[in-house]
Parts: C-alpha cells; structure tokens; sequence
C-alpha cells in the first residue's frame, strides 16, 4: 500500500509497533467532525453536544462584527498574503493589528506570528543559542519546551511555581546567557505564575523573561490585559515593563487564530530580522489580521464579557466546593478535575456525553503520567442552563467517584484503580 512498506518494511513496522503501544495504553485520541460554528451548542453529525471544552473564552469566535471584518477583509485584501513580512506579505491590516496590539499589552511594538506555536518555537530560538540556557516551568506548554530544544541552547526545568527551585538554577547559571520561560496561566492546570517573583528573579540574576499568556490575554484583568493586570504594580515596578518577552495568541479568548511578541522597540526589531518562523513563512491571511483586529476591538469595549466569565468562575467554585472530586485551584477559565487514572477519566467523559456535554478527557503525553483529567473550560458565552447542566453531571461524576472511593477503602483497592 505504501511505498515505504516496499522499499523498507522495517520502517514502517516501528511505526506500526509505537502505534499499536499508544493504542493499548488508551492514548490514541479520535477527532469528533463538528459541521457548525464555535458556540456553546456544538453541532455534531449525531447530535448536538454543549461544550466546555473550547478555548473560546470570551464568545468571540462567532461573532458577527468578527466575521463581517472576515468578510471585509476578504473583499479589499483577497484571500492569501502572497510572501512572508519582510518580502511582499506585510499589508496595512497587518500593521493595524500589529499597533493595536502594541498599545493594549502596553508595549512599544508587537509582532506578528501564524501561531502561538510558531510564536514560541521561533521567538527562544531567536533569543537563545548554543551555550545559553533555557529554564522552563515544568508544566509548560509543548511549543515553549520544543523551542528550547530547537535552540540547542541547555534547557532545564524547575518545579511548577516553585521560585526557591528557579533561584537556585538561577544562581548556578548567573553568569550564563538565561532565559526563564513560563506559561501565564497554565493551559491544562488554570492556575498563574507568579509573576511579581520571576520578574524580580529574572531581574536580580541578569535573566531573559518570556511569558506565554495564552490562557490569560484578553480574558483576565478589568481591561484583559491579561496575566499582567492581576499584578499591576509590584514594588513600584509596572509589571508589564519588568516582563521583557510578552507571547499572547488569538486562537484562545480573541476567538480567530495566530499570535504576536509585544516587547520594546529594540527587542522587536532583534525578533523581526532573527525569528526564522517570522521571515521564513507567509504572512497571516489579511483578512484575519482584521478580524483579529475587530475581536480585540470587541474584547475591549464589551467588557461584560469578561465579568460574565469572572462570575462563572466564581459560581463554578462555589458549585463544586463541597464536592469529592479533586478539582484543581484555579481562577481561570480553565477547570481541571484530576482523576489520574486513563479509565477514570474516560469514563467520567462518557458521563458528560450522556449529559449531552462535550468534556474532552485530557491524558499523557499532554499531562504528566498519572494525572488524565477532564480540562472543563467556561465561557461567557455559556447561558445560566448551560452551566446548572455542567454542575449536574459534575455531581453525577462526584457521586461515582465517592463510590469508587469507598468501595476501594472496602475491598482494600481491589479494582485497584483508586
Ligand atoms: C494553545 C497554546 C499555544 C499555541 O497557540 P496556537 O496559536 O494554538 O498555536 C501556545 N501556548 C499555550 C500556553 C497554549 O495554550
């Protein structure tokens, strides 16, 4: 069937093998074909499934002023950018985002990339080389660590917020070029770095700074600035001026794709000539420069939005507080009920579904072994229903796990599962 099955059997038969391996450890995930729009009720090809899963925090990526910029930019820009940035690519919607994004993240300028993925993979290879070193939160998002390894720069992890363990990395490497690279808030947890601390860590030790707010631009802080208005003034330091490399994207609360690098003007300039996946790649469609633009004009005066999310979180909390259920802290979007097990934790998804809820179950290597998950996250845009239905079936899921629990206590773990 293959041509590598011909000319080289052996190849493919470790393919196979790792393939059959992930199989058996009920790791091969499937993909559900969604035929509608990004919106609280999802249309499936069997049925409709309320979902708490996206990552479409603030409601945006359906909404019309976001897809009539999608259309406007279509008819004035065409489809394709035609080059990369610095060839042909560059289009007046580009810079328009580039300015606005500048001036909310508070910044001097701001940088376009594809993908957050292409962000954080391009922006540590273009800041870190061979001789450097790279310290990395331990639960950072894949796309940080691969940029670590691309640089061939040394990359180390500390603990997960641990700033006594990133100090004495700091200390041991203090007179090597560093960069300390950290999620904002954490995508599979919801919980927040510590920012005041590695800023004054990164400062003290000589250190880069990199922070991937992913979770937190757009959808945290009265104005959504992100993970840096929960800290706005720390010791008489403006935060955002103490944070040198600022990652947010556009596929999370903005509702549309792709991301930026907000830093000073001599940074930007150093990123724009050495970032390979920036000069190396078509610019961003136009079209969804604008209707990224539009979105970050929406988030900005419909702050509602982000008070209607805040106030889920909140009910969320108080909902769940009396339940068994190891729920981590988190006053994100991003809820995560730890459940270890693979099992478990499927099982507890096929509850949901039963609900008619769409909770994807998150399992290694997205997660550490032994901490599968369901990932819940909210949205402003989930109706009060829509939530009362989450916290039922959560209850559902808690009255098995007690049950599970106590059987276990019983029976001295015969299912052995706990
Ligand atoms: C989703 C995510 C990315 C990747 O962004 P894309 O635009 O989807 O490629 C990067 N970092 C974090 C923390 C993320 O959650």
């Amino acid at each position: 069937m293959l041509a590598t099955d011909a000319t080289n059997p052996a190849f493919m038969q470790r393919l196979r093998h790792r393939l059959e391996q992930h199989d058996r450890q009920g790791l091969v995930r499937s993909k559900l074909l969604r035929e509608g729009p990004c919106q609280p009720v999802q249309r499936f090809a069997d049925d409709d499934l309320i979902s708490f899963c996206s990552n479409d925090y603030l409601g945006l990526a359906n909404h019309p002023s976001v897809i009539a910029a999608l259309q406007e930019g279509a008819s004035r820009y065409g489809v394709g950018s035609g080059g990369s940035h610095l060839v042909t690519g560059h289009c007046a919607a580009h810079h328009a985002l580039e300015q606005a994004l500048a001036e909310h993240a508070g910044r001097e300028r701001a940088l376009l990339f594809s993908t957050g993925y292409m962000a954080n993979v391009g922006v540590i290879n273009a800041l870190m080389g061979q001789g450097g070193v790279v310290l990395q939160d331990a639960l950072n998002h894949a796309s940080l660590l691969d940029g670590g390894w691309l640089s061939r720069a040394r990359s180390i992890r500390y603990r997960h917020n641990d700033m006594s363990s990133l100090q004495d990395l700091l200390v041991q490497h203090q007179h090597e070029h560093c960069l300390v690279v950290s999620d904002g808030v954490f995508s599979m947890d919801g919980d927040v770095a510590p920012l005041p601390e590695l800023t004054a860590l990164a400062s003290r030790y000589g250190a880069g700074l990199m922070v991937d707010d992913a979770h937190g631009f757009a959808c945290l802080g009265a104005t959504g600035r992100g993970v840096i208005e929960l800290f706005p003034e720390h010791g008489g330091i403006v935060l955002s001026q103490a944070l040198p490399v600022l990652v947010g994207t556009f596929g999370k609360a903005l509702g549309t794709a792709g991301a930026f690098v907000a830093g000073d003007a001599a940074l930007i300039a150093y990123l724009e000539q050495f970032t390979r996946s920036y000069v190396f790649t078509t610019a961003m469609p136009p079209a969804l420069a604008l209707a990224t633009l539009a979105s970050l004009q929406v988030s900005q005066t419909e702050s509602w939005r982000r008070q209607r999310l805040q106030a889920l979180i909140t009910r969320f909390r108080q909902a769940t507080s009396a339940m068994a259920l190891p729920i981590l802290d988190s006053h994100s979007a991003v809820q995560a009920v730890v459940l270890g097990d693979i099992d478990a934790t499927l099982a507890a998804s096929a509850v949901m579904r039963d609900h008619g809820l769409q909770v994807s179950a998150i399992r290694p290597p997205t997660v550490p072994r032994g901490e599968a998950r369901l990932r819940i996250t909210l949205s402003a845009a989930h109706s009060d229903e829509q939530f009362d239905l989450l916290i039922r079936a959560l209850g559902a899921i808690d009255e098995q796990y007690r049950a599970r629990r106590a059987r276990c206590l019983d029976g001295g773990g015969k299912d052995g599962k706990g």
